[in-house]
């Protein structure tokens, strides 16, 4: 059996269980289980494929062919250009939330955001696989905080939460796989965050309950429920992250969230409500509203 042989196979396999991607996920799975890279594979398809190679190579097309995500057969999910660890237990990182990494280190490098104690302190409330706080941090350590790409000496620190424990436990791996150094916090939102925050910034849930069916398979029969259902309007995260978060803002610190693309004028409405000011939408790559932020001024408002 040659690489393109059973590369062939494979990907005719998932096209016929409907899986919309099935050559790419059928190369990736191939790459993954003899390492090949893809200039070696074009260079050479007629090269054979070990037996025991070729087995597993079946075994996860069979798998793949059963809706469950690429990234849980190879562990791996690629977010701002680093590669972080997923399973089942955490939301896998989506393209579309790193807008709200780009947007949280351009208002950091800009210089307009207040520290708190010693420097910059991060909050990631949700944080799921840590992938927000982690690429948010690992950016500012390699760039620096000032915007002309000088490395200024940063002190950011970052506080991660989520109310899973076997989250967190995924989140922790991927900071240590980045090096960063940063602290988890279980808990029902803020019940176990202390101190105050230059930036909070959240991905929270935020699909209506009697949406989630519509959803991929590879979205609501593997991504954790409770990281995808904001309940009856998608709001509920929003509503308590938008209220509780004041307490833990610093004098003029920012509340970044991801929203769905059709919760712009709601989720700012809720913010602006609450006494945030300054708040602005922007769009991801496709176009569609993605993030909202504001800055909270609590010193004048009492
Ligand atoms: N913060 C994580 C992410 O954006 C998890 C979000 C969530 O669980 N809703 O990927």
């Amino acid at each position: 059996m040659t690489l393109k042989e059973a590369c062939d196979t494979g990907k005719q396999e998932l096209a016929q269980a409907g899986i919309p991607d099935a050559a790419l996920d059928a190369w990736y799975l191939l790459e993954y289980v003899t390492g090949i890279t893809r200039t070696a594979y074009f260079a050479e398809p007629g090269m054979q494929i070990g037996d025991e190679q070729y087995k597993r190579y079946r075994s996860l097309i069979k798998k793949r062919a059963e809706h469950i995500p690429l990234q849980h057969l190879t562990g791996e999910q690629e977010f701002m250009g680093l590669s972080f660890r997923v399973n089942e237990n955490v939301l896998i990182p989506r393209q579309d939330t790193e807008i709200l990494v780009e947007t949280a280190l351009k208002f950091l490098t800009d210089g307009k955001i207040p520290a708190a104690g010693n420097g910059i302190c991060l909050l990631d409330m949700c944080t799921g696989s840590g992938c927000i706080l982690i690429s948010v941090l690992y950016y500012l350590k390699k760039n620096g905080l000032s915007g002309s790409g000088e490395r200024a000496e940063v002190l950011a620190q970052g506080t991660g939460a989520d109310i899973s424990e076997k989250a967190l436990a995924v989140a922790e791996e991927n900071a240590e796989r980045h090096h960063i150094e940063a602290r988890f916090v279980q808990g029902d939102l803020f019940e176990n965050v202390e101190g105050r925050y230059s930036m909070i910034l959240s991905n929270p849930p935020y699909i209506r309950t009697s949406e989630i069916d519509c959803l991929q398979d590879e979205v609501k029969m593997h991504d954790p429920i409770c990281a995808l259902d904001g309940k009856e309007d998608g709001l509920y995260f929003y509503r308590r992250i938008v209220k509780e978060s004041r307490s833990y803002l610093e004098q003029g610190g920012m509340l970044i969230f991801e929203i769905g693309y059709d919760q712009a004028r709601e989720v700012a409405e809720l913010m602006i409500q609450a006494g945030f000011s300054d708040v602005r939408v922007r769009k991801d790559l496709a176009g569609l509203d993605r993030v909202v932020c504001g800055r909270y001024d609590n010193e004048w408002k009492g």
